[in-house]
């Protein structure tokens, strides 16, 4: 059994069974996780994705849950959280080598206190390297793939390096997530600046963030992406669904690209909620709106 497995290379403490997954989502929504565990170096990683391989058993590598929601019964299966344990940041003139747990937020800040410019967009958006890669997480004009040079992944087993190019990076997608890849570190190339001027930018950023955005409420950010030629909050709210509710889920009244969890929703309240957005906006605009937010589990 995989549990046994895991136990015995890693302790009983740190192979959480039937963890809730309420617990690692910025969502606070999301029923049990089968097996939880976070992983602290790359060889982990491996041993917990060849064991899963060999003993048939679904896995999933998730960073911060920021852009996470995991259904009401749960994952069968093990989740790997590469996040906190995993985070080391190496700067060397102007590049900087970021483990994939690091968080994007940290990644700036390292980068600022070097006077080196290029990830002032990321500064506020709360998930970590890893996941911001596979997502090509962006704002503010800025997007990952900009400044990413080199990836380091896990794929089938085996480790390798794969550049710019090969990532297929696209809008909040990339070969890496459509192929099931794991992110292990990244390598990314920054301009010379000047320290203030970065700090200022990023300051100047997320207060836009929180004038705009819902931040003191649970979500997973943008629920939906960017439709080509619209904006996904402008459309709901011409549909008239500002502060929509079904159960705990409600459509921000801040941002209406945003589903907030005002309380006790569940996966099953947010799901609803998206369906019933898609539907509206597809009924009054004839827009197709796509989720960003990935959706796992049962
Ligand atoms: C308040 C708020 C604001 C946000 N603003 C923005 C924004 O401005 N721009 C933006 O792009 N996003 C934004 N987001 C969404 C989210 O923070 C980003 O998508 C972020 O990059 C997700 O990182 P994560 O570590 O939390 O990934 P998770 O949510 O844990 O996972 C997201 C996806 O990435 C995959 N993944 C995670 N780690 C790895 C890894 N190591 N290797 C391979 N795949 C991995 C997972 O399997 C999953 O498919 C926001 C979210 C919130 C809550």
């Amino acid at each position: 059994m995989i549990k046994d497995i895991l136990c015995e290379k890693f302790g009983k403490d740190r192979v959480l069974e039937n963890e809730p997954m309420s617990r690692h989502t910025t969502f606070k929504i999301g029923g049990n996780a089968d097996i939880f565990i976070s992983v602290q170096n790359e060889d982990e990683l491996k041993f917990i994705t060849e064991k899963c391989f060999e003993n048939n058993t679904e896995y999933f590598v998730m960073g911060n849950g920021s852009n996470l929601l995991v259904r009401d019964k749960g994952f069968r299966g093990v989740i790997a959280e590469v996040c906190r344990g995993f985070s080391d940041i190496e700067i060397n003139d102007d590049m900087i080598r970021c483990k994939s747990g690091a968080f994007l937020s940290s990644a700036a800040n390292e980068a600022m206190k070097k006077g080196l410019s290029g990830l002032e967009f990321v500064s506020g958006i709360p998930g970590t390297i890893g996941g911001g890669t596979a997502m090509n997480a962006g704002a503010y004009g800025g997007e990952l793939k900009d400044v990413i040079t080199k990836v380091k992944v896990l794929n089938d087993g085996r480790i390798i390096e794969l550049e710019n190019k090969d990532c297929g990076f696209e809008y909040r997608n990339s070969r890496i997530m459509k192929e099931n890849m794991t992110v292990l570190e990244v390598e990314m190339k920054l301009k010379r600046g000047n320290s203030d001027e970065i700090k200022a930018k990023m300051n100047e950023y997320n207060k836009a963030r929180s004038d705009k955005q819902p931040l003191n409420m649970p979500s997973a950010g943008s629920t939906f992406k960017r439709p080509e030629g619209h904006f996904a909050g402008k459309l709901i709210m011409d549909a008239g669904l500002r502060g929509y509710c079904i159960g705990g889920a409600a459509v921000s009244e801040k941002h209406c690209g945003f589903v907030v969890n005002k309380g006790g929703a569940t996966a099953e309240d947010v799901i609803k909620l998206i369906e019933y957005i898609q539907k509206n906006v597809m009924d009054k605009f004839g827009v197709k709106l796509e989720t960003e937010v990935k959706i796992i589990g049962e």
